[in-house]
C-alpha cells in the first residue's frame, strides 16, 4: 500500500509539474548585448535589459511566468528548434536566411552595424575600406556575416565583450558591432571609439518556432499595445536614450 501511496505521490508530482511548465514561457537570449540584455542587478546575476522587459510583459499579458535562459548567441536558434525554448529575446535581426527557419514577430527596434577602431586610427574612411581587414566580431551575428563579405580576416567571439579585447589588444584592425551595444561597451573604454558608416538598416524582431501562430499573435499584440500606450517609449528612454 505504501509503495503504491508513493507512486501516485510521484505521478502527480509529476502531472503538476508539467501543468506548471505550461504557464512558463522560456525565453533565450545571450546576455551580453546591453542594454538589450545583461547581467546585473542588486545580486549582480539578474538577467535584464530592453529585451528582457519587452517579454515581461508578454509574459503577464499571458498569465506565464518568465524564465530567462543564458546561451550563446549562435545556439538560440537550435535551441529553439529543438523545443528548449519558446521564444528568442536576444536584439535578433530579421534576416530572410532567419525567417527560414522561425518566425519573427513585427520589427521592434531599428538598428545598424558600427565599427569600432582603436583612437586616432584613420584607415576606414568608407565601407569599402573593411576590405582585407582583420576584424572581430560576436559569433553567429549580421556583423559576423557582413565582415565576412569583405575580408577573410575575420574572428569570432561568443561575447561582444571579447571581440572588443581583441581590438584592444590589436590583434585586429576593427570591430563590427550592433550600434547601442557597441556605445555602451565603449562607456567604460577610454582607448576605442566607435565610427558610423551607412551601413543598412537592420530590424530586431522576437523569434518563435515556426507555425506557432498562437504565441506569434500574443507577442505581436503586447508590442503593439505597448506602443499605443506608451511603456515601449518609457522602455527606450529608460535603458536606450
Ligand atoms: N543584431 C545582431 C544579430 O542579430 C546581433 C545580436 C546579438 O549579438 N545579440 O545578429
Amino acid at each position: 500500500m505504501k509503495k503504491i501511496i508513493a507512486v501516485l505521490g510521484f505521478s502527480l508530482a509529476a502531472l503538476t509539474g508539467c501543468g506548471e511548465e505550461e504557464n512558463v514561457l522560456v525565453v533565450g537570449t545571450n546576455a551580453s548585448f546591453p542594454p538589450f540584455e545583461y547581467i546585473g542587478g542588486e545580486s549582480g546575476n539578474e538577467i535584464m535589459g530592453f529585451d528582457i522587459d519587452i517579454v515581461k510583459k508578454v509574459a503577464e499579458d499571458n498569465g506565464k511566468t518568465l524564465k530567462v535562459e543564458d546561451m550563446s548567441f549562435d545556439s538560440l536558434i537550435v535551441a529553439l528548434n529543438a523545443g528548449r525554448i519558446d521564444m528568442i529575446a536576444a536584439g535578433m535581426t530579421i534576416t530572410p536566411e532567419r525567417q527560414a527557419n522561425v518566425d519573427f514577430s513585427d520589427p521592434y527596434y531599428e538598428a545598424t552595424q558600427v565599427v569600432v577602431t582603436r583612437k586616432g586610427n584613420t584607415t576606414i574612411q568608407s565601407i569599402d575600406d573593411l576590405k582585407g581587414k582583420k576584424i572581430s566580431v560576436q559569433l553567429g551575428t549580421t556583423g559576423d556575416i557582413m565582415a565576412k563579405e569583405f575580408s577573410d580576416q575575420v574572428v569570432a567571439f561568443n561575447t561582444g565583450f571579447e571581440a572588443m579585447m581583441e581590438l584592444q589588444n590589436s590583434r585586429v584592425d576593427l570591430m563590427l558591432f550592433d550600434k547601442a551595444p557597441a556605445a555602451n561597451l565603449l562607456k567604460k573604454n577610454q582607448e576605442l571609439e566607435l565610427q558610423e558608416l551607412p551601413f543598412n538598416a537592420e530590424y530586431y524582431g522576437l523569434a518563435m518556432a515556426k507555425g506557432n501562430a498562437e504565441l506569434l499573435k500574443q507577442v505581436n499584440t503586447t508590442l503593439a499595445s505597448m506602443k499605443a500606450n506608451g511603456d515601449f517609449d518609457a522602455l527606450l528612454s529608460k535603458h536606450i536614450k
